[in-house]
């Protein structure tokens, strides 16, 4: 969806917003949030509830644009439950409600296949521990229910489930639109004065506000003041294939890879890249997607592939946690959203209005932090 268009004229910013023609020069706002990824667009959605926001949506590819969508609370190989699980859960319905974009969401479950002997142990025991999260599967049960899906460790039904996510940021957009001002630029630069922050755009004059929120995923990497911050970049590969008609439950499944079942596509993901060129996808990301997810899934084998998408996600090493703070007064950096973007995203912009008035309730953990020297 086109959310806007801006150009400079003459040397002065002329905004043109889809909630309304007005044409909007030098505005001074509240807050400017820069990024409207998953991130940018959450912080934007409950501050516009309050305050007067300006969203600069970017001209960069954002990886929110190829999130699978898997709500996925206990997430990762080790199958541990994912920080404050609970909370960003229900923070997250609450930003659809907010959005407008509750059906954007399907509270389907997953299903959780075990790789191996060890890990079937461990879902069990999870299923102990976590009796209202998890259903066990053994083998044959797994089989009868989902005849195309090879789990001869057996699986699990977690909780979760999949969110379309390219209706849910529309949705999200449309509904931040209606409130303040989108401008489809890039930030330049800023200068924290002290009262307020002077932003600099590529198009157009300076803005002034009394924050700014830099919440541009990969973008970060332009400027060097952030570079410092302990991020790393991961690239992630889908590819999307017409659902064969064997699958035939709506539910998606996690364990080697996941496949995710979205209107009448599945997507298949993924890939982990420490290194890469650039954000394309590439043939042989393609071809171990399709070897992993067929291992799960065998029917994968003979579907139509339509497309195949990448993104950056930027993690913090160390905690895969979100890094959200005041980077200095007036300015405050939101990211390393990792593949969780959806539930972080949801609890960081659910909490952002508190933050920024209160900077001490930033949970120790999420706080920002440098690099470490080697
Ligand atoms: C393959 C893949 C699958 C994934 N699947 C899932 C999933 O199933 N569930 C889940 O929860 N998460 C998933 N994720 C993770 C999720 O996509 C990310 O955590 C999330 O998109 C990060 O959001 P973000 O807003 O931080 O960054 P982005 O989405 O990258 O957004 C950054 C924004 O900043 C803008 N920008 C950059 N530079 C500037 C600038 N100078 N000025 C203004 N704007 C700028 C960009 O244009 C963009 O709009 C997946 C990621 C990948 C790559």
């Amino acid at each position: 969806m086109q959310l806007s268009y801006g150009h400079a004229v003459a040397g002065r910013a002329t905004l043109f917003t889809k909630s309304c023609s007005r044409i909007v020069e030098k505005p001074s706002v509240d807050v400017v949030v820069a990024g409207a990824g998953l991130g940018g667009a959450c912080a934007a959605l409950w501050l516009s509830a309050s305050k007067r926001v300006l969203l600069l949506s970017g001209t960069a590819p954002a990886a929110s644009g190829v999130a699978a969508g898997l709500i996925n609370p206990f997430a990762g190989q080790r199958v541990v439950p994912s920080w404050h699980a609970d909370l960003a859960y229900k923070d997250l319905l609450d930003t659809l409600a907010q959005a407008d974009a509750s059906d954007t969401y399907d509270a389907c479950g997953i299903l959780r296949t075990a790789l191996d002997k060890p890990q079937s142990v461990k879902l069990r025991s999870l299923v102990q521990e976590h009796a209202d999260s998890f259903t066990w599967l053994p083998p044959d049960e797994a089989h009868s229910r989902f005849p195309y899906v090879s789990a001869p460790f057996g699986a699990a039904i977690t909780t979760g489930g999949v969110v379309d996510t390219p209706k849910m940021l529309e949705y999200t957009h449309g509904t931040i639109a209606s409130r303040c001002t989108v401008l489809a630029s890039d930030l330049v630069g800023w200068e924290d004065t002290g009262s307020g922050v002077t932003v600099t755009l590529k198009s157009g004059p300076s803005l002034h506000a009394s924050k700014l929120i830099l919440a541009l995923g990969a973008g970060y990497k332009s400027f060097p003041v952030l570079s410092a911050l302990n991020l790393h970049c991961i690239k992630g590969q889908i590819v999307r294939v017409r659902t064969p008609e064997s699958f035939s439950h709506s539910i998606p499944v996690s364990g080697y890879g996941y496949v995710v079942p979205l209107r009448d596509t599945l997507i298949l993901g993924t890939t982990y890249e420490h290194s890469f060129q650039n954000d394309q996808p590439t043939k042989v990301g393609s071809q171990n997607i399709l070897a992993l997810t067929q291992q799960m899934v065998p029917c994968i084998k003979t579907a139509d592939i339509l497309n195949t998408a990448a993104g950056i996600r930027v993690g913090v090493p160390g905690t895969r946690l979100p890094m959200v703070g005041p980077l200095s007064g007036n300015v405050w950096v939101l990211t390393g959203l990792g593949s969780q973007g959806l539930l972080f995203g949801a609890h960081i912009g659910r909490n952002l209005v508190n933050w920024i008035t209160n900077p001490e309730h930033v949970p120790n953990e999420l706080r920002l932090q440098k690099k470490r020297r080697i």
